[in-house]
């Protein structure tokens, strides 16, 4: 049954993902073939060949390098970015300084060593020697990259801490910023006037001079790269890391994820395919303003994603694509058009309007237009996977049971306490969320933790995962201090948990949410991910194998769904694939933040029985829950709490006849009241 549904699945996939292969090898030998089109004199699409054409395509094509530069940024990681075109001024003010005629100290000795490697000429100036800097294009590509993603990553620094609109702000003051130095910084970038005489690529000692055609291959090879690199990476720990936290940051950091590295990472990333775009783009133009980098083209880059679809690979490309042909071809032949219809028709307005000036407008239309009526972009990057059908729906439920039990020896808990957590008091502003709380909680036990709404259940979780400080006190796993430690180092250490509030990655499949679970038990880094060698390819399928191993744990109720993003879910489906999540961290303590609310009777007794198994494989639990019925069943140990202390412990049966229990549940009269019965 499953496979006949999976084979359904399958096939017409497998002929799409046929049909998209001959369809880009179509599209790239249509590209490679484009300059040999010939110069026909007729306007537009009938007169495509010809040098001017061609340069257009580059320039497009430079703008489509930016577009899945900021996709990095902004639809990857979710980190709004409105200063982008800083990047592209880096790496074109790099190439264009060390090749102009602009900078030319006096010549010394000191310069000898760099004119051996042909970095530098020696020229005379006015009877007096000077160098003349002749960085060779090849080596500036790679070497703005780097320039870049260092500004990215310097830039990135101060906005670590800032989300959404406050990171947007800043990084539009960078975006000011950095073309305003150059304007300023006359002696090195001639101000306003701009570089000119901005050295030509050579290759093979041939100059490509002002011949578009050798550029426009150029371009052609660096997109493919980009296109590669991007997918690369998207399908890979980084772009998942990326994407959890574009989805839920705390839920990314409880996870493994080490948010300061990977938004840096995305920030680097996208600055260096920035900075290679630069370099490029004035190598061609050979000459270089500080206007040709101000806020306007970092909003087109922005509109380009938006349009093409945030996160999608092929969308930044098709919105790049689209906006540039708008923008240099359609928006040009248009207005000449309607100042002919004009002339003949005497409407003089008509010829007075000027459409390529009023681009602005219709980015702002195309945005407004965009956010109504698709807000996913032309080419989502959220592929919809269909939902199941009936009988699947209404399929009995199988409870699972872990397929992949023999591999969990690597649950088995160590002897002694797992945590011990003294004295530790949470102060916010003058309320006390936890005072001097002490909980013990020995390896392979399930410990409960109850008490009434607000008295510090989840705060006691969230210090120990690292989410808040604690004022003072000490929480040892296995003797060693964590208290302090970053929520991922947390997780390294073996501790994973669930919140009270969910917190999956609602865009990501289950799969994807339970492989992020994963992150911080898999090695695989950016140049892994890129050059995707066996041992990484390797590391992806054990990865994979893992977690649907421990999906299988819940029977058919995800198995059937790993494909399907986890926003289409049922509540306690979101629950489980939470739960699974920190499972597949390969935790020696599970924290479950009120794993059964909002799930029925049966689900909840189910959930209970999987509980157990885990128990029994020597998971450590502890257990914030409010079905007592459900602590009765598990938990070895319950603690109460109540207005932030620890007012109760022991077995269940005892503690629910605790007098001081039922006052805090029930109120004061009702603690009298048994009490006096
Ligand atoms: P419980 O999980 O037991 O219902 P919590 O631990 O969520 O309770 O909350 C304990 C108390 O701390 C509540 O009064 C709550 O309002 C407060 N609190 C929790 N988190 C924060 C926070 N981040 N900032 C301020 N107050 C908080
Ligand atoms: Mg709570």
């Amino acid at each position: 049954m499953s496979t006949t549904t999976a084979g359904a699945m399958n096939a017409p996939s497998q002929a799409s993902a046929r049909r998209k292969t001959v369809g880009l090898s179509l599209l790239f030998v249509a590209m490679l073939a484009f300059p040999l089109l010939p110069q026909t004199g007729i306007p537009f699409f009938v007169n495509l060949g010809g040098q001017a054409n061609v340069d257009v395509l580059s320039t497009t094509i430079s703008y489509a390098l930016l577009a899945m530069g900021l996709n990095i940024v902004v639809g990857f990681a979710g980190l709004l970015d409105l200063g982008y075109a800083a990047f592209f001024a880096i790496g074109a003010y790099l190439y264009g300084v060390l090749t102009a005629f602009q900078v030319m100290p006096h010549w010394s000795g000191f310069w000898e060593p760099f004119a051996y490697l042909g970095l530098v000429h020696k020229i005379s100036m006015g009877g007096a020697e000077v160098v003349h800097f002749t960085l060779s294009f090849w080596l500036a590509i790679p070497l703005s990259a780097l320039c870049a993603a260092l500004f990215g990553v310097l830039f990135g620094f101060p906005t670590l801490r800032l989300q959404g609109d406050y990171l947007a702000i800043v990084t539009l003051g960078f975006g000011e910023i950095v073309p305003i130095v150059f304007l300023n910084a006359t002696p090195i970038t001639n101000g306003a006037a701009g570089l000119n005489g901005i050295q030509a690529p050579r290759l093979f000692g041939y100059n490509f001079g002002v011949n578009s055609v050798p550029y426009y291959y150029v371009a052609i090879a660096l997109i493919v790269a980009m296109i590669f690199i991007s997918i690369r990476l998207r399908d890979s720990r980084i772009g998942r890391a990326w994407m959890a936290i574009r989805e839920d940051e705390i839920g990314a950091s409880a996870m493994g994820v080490n948010l300061v590295n990977f938004k840096l990472l995305a920030f680097a990333t996208g600055a260096a395919i920035a900075g290679v775009a630069g370099t490029f783009y004035i190598a061609k133009l050979q000459t270089a303003t500080p206007d040709m980098f101000n806020f306007n083209v970092s909003a087109m880059i922005l509109v380009m994603v938006v349009l093409g679809g945030m996160g999608s690979v092929w969308g930044a490309v098709a919105g790049a694509v689209l906006l540039s042909v708008l923008q240099f071809w359609f928006l040009q032949d248009l207005t000449s058009w309607i100042h002919t219809f004009g002339e003949m028709t005497g409407f003089t307005y008509l010829t007075k309007l000027d459409l390529v000036q009023s681009i602005d407008l219709i980015f702002g239309v195309i945005l407004v237009v965009m956010m109504l009526f698709r807000r996913e972009g032309l080419i989502p990057a959220v592929r919809r996977s269909p939902n199941l059908n009936f009988d699947a729906q209404h399929a009995v439920v199988q409870r699972g049971g872990f397929v992949g039990k023999e591999k969990l020896g690597r649950y088995t808990a160590e002897p002694g306490n797992a945590l011990e957590i003294k004295d530790v008091t949470v102060r916010f502003g003058g309320l006390v969320a936890l005072n001097k709380v002490n909980i013990t909680v020995p390896s392979g036990s399930v410990v409960a933790v109850i008490g009434p709404n607000g008295s510090g259940k989840s705060t006691l979780f969230n210090v120990i995962s690292g989410l808040v400080q604690a004022e003072s006190g000490s929480i040892k796993y296995h003797g060693a201090e964590i208290l302090g430690l970053a929520p991922h180092k947390v997780l390294e250490k073996g501790i994973a948990r669930t919140f009270q509030n969910i917190r999956v990655f609602p865009n990501l499949t289950v799969l994807e949410n339970v492989l992020i679970g994963q992150h911080a038990r898999l090695r695989t880094g950016p140049f892994g991910a890129i050059l995707r060698l066996p041992g990484t390819r390797a590391e992806e399928t054990r990865a994979v194998e893992w977690a649907k191993d421990i999906i299988s744990m819940f029977g058919n109720r995800l198995a059937p769904r790993v494909a399907q993003t986890v926003s289409g879910l049922s509540y306690a489906n979101r629950r489980r694939v939470e739960i699974a999540r920190a499972l597949a961290s390969r935790p020696k303590i599970l924290l479950l933040d009120e794993p059964t609310a909002g799930m029925n009777p049966n689900e909840t007794l189910e959930l209970a029985e999987q509980i157990r198994d885990l128990k029994s494989l020597g998971l450590t639990i502890v257990l914030i829950e409010h079905k007592l019925d459900v602590v009765t069943r598990l938990a070895d140990n319950v603690i109460v709490l109540d207005h932030g202390e620890k007012i109760a412990e022991g077995p269940a049966d005892e503690v629910r006849r605790n007098e001081e229990v039922l006052r805090a549940y029930l109120g004061r009269a009702a603690g009298e009241a048994a009490h006096a019965a």
